[in-house]
């Protein structure tokens, strides 16, 4: 599919915010949601040195699409790496033809990590998952959910944090759906209640008390390196139109991208979005190469949502007023950067698990 067609398709996903089944066909049919699964599962088997180009480019196109492809090209290898074989040919191929895995982990009532709150109880054949979830993304269309939670044993003793497969349609788990969001619009995201929902044995994603592992490997490392590219494409987006718009807009007898201010502004600017592409690329190598990238991840993670923010803050005031109108792309871009801060962990997350790294490890 043409970036002209897709871009149409983002511009039409952000004025009505609604993902028709026509707009996730036509997805599906371009290959961008299977653009990393392995061959083997129906999919194109890029590396990540390979893929982040193209999303990069993607996640220009509009934050709801953007959202649906890094989803789809990270979640997969959940189910790949600690997910039984059974789990595997079940879930894995459909995902090559536009099904889709959610992983939640997110809760209104607590911290994501050991503070977690919805609790699997064991049992004799299984368990039985009680709480709440939300911002599970694109939850009404997901097949099966990838869930993180705490685990006790038949006395209430801790068997640690776990991860639990939840088939949609399981006895016992509802579904509502979150506010809209500002940004990344198109995408719906579900709260889902788990009222002694129950779960059977085979269902444990990997081992019992290995929840948090999975999370991370399986998942939380390279999806903060993927928001990271992602930042940095939204950037040289907003930093583009930016440059073009100076060039245009004359004051004072003079294109505005001949002032100091401006072009200060802008070099910032280009700055930044280079610093960024370096920094996910580094990582993207190592991955690659077979290393652990957690503090990679949540060092690209940490610099390209503040970066991101930045350039697209200065973007929207180098247009002056008509940059917060929607006749200019830049007001969309600002929108949909705002969401990438908290995707995969704020901040605040990525600097707790630098430092303790940094700590623990040396430099
Ligand atoms: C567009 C979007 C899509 C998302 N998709 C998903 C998804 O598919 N699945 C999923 O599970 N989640 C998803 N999330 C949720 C996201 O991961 C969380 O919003 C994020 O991790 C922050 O958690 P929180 O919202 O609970 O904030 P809180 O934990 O309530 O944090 C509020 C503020 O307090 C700070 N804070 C919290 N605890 C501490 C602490 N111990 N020390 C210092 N500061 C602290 C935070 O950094 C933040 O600034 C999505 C979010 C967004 C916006």
């Amino acid at each position: 599919m043409a970036k002209s067609e897709l871009a149409e398709l983002g511009d039409e996903l952000d004025r009505k915010n609604e993902m028709s089944n026509a707009v996730w066909q036509r997805l599906t049919d371009t290959g961008l949601l299977r653009l990393t699964l392995k061959k083997e599962y129906g999919g194109e088997g890029l590396s990540e040195s390979e893929y982040f180009p193209i999303l990069e480019v993607c996640a220009q196109l509009q934050g709801g699409i953007r959202m649906l492809i890094h989803g789809a090209n990270g979640l997969w290898r959940i189910l790949d790496r600690h997910g039984s074989d059974e789990m595997k040919r079940a879930y894995l191929p459909p995902l090559a033809h536009g099904a889709y895995n959610a992983f939640v982990v997110t809760e209104p009532g607590a911290g994501s990590g050991r503070d977690l709150k919805t609790t699997g109880r064991q049992t004799k054949d299984g368990w039985v998952l009680s709480g709440q979830k939300h911002w599970a993304t694109n939850a009404d269309r997901a097949q099966v959910f990838c869930v993180i939670a705490k685990t006790v044993d038949e006395q209430g003793g801790d068997l640690g944090i776990s991860a639990f497969l939840v088939e949609r349609d399981r006895p016992g788990l509802t579904m509502d759906y979150m506010a809209p969001t500002n940004g990344c619009r198109g995408v719906r995201r579900g709260v889902l209640t788990f009222a002694d929902c129950w779960i059977p044995a085979k269902n444990v994603i990997g081992g019992v008390g290995q929840g948090l592992d999975i999370a991370f490997r399986g998942f939380l490392d390279l999806g903060r390196l993927s928001i990271a590219n992602c930042c940095v494409g939204l950037a040289q987006a907003a930093l583009e139109e930016a440059v073009a718009f100076a060039r245009e807009r004359v004051t004072f007898g003079k294109p505005i991208a001949d002032r100091q201010y401006i072009q200060g502004r802008l070099a910032e600017a280009a700055t930044d979005v280079h610093a960024g592409r370096l920094i996910v690329q580094d990582a993207a190598r190592k991955y690659d190469a077979g290393a652990t990238i957690t503090r990679e991840a949540a060092m690209a993670k940490l610099f390209c949502t503040e970066m991101g923010g930045r350039v697209t803050d200065h973007a929207i005031r180098t247009l002056g007023g008509l940059g917060y109108t929607t006749d200019y792309k830049v007001e969309r871009y600002y929108r949909d950067m705002r969401g990438m801060w908290f995707e995969e962990g704020t901040a605040e997350t990525q600097k707790m698990l630098i430092g303790r790294d940094v700590v623990e490890r040396g430099w």
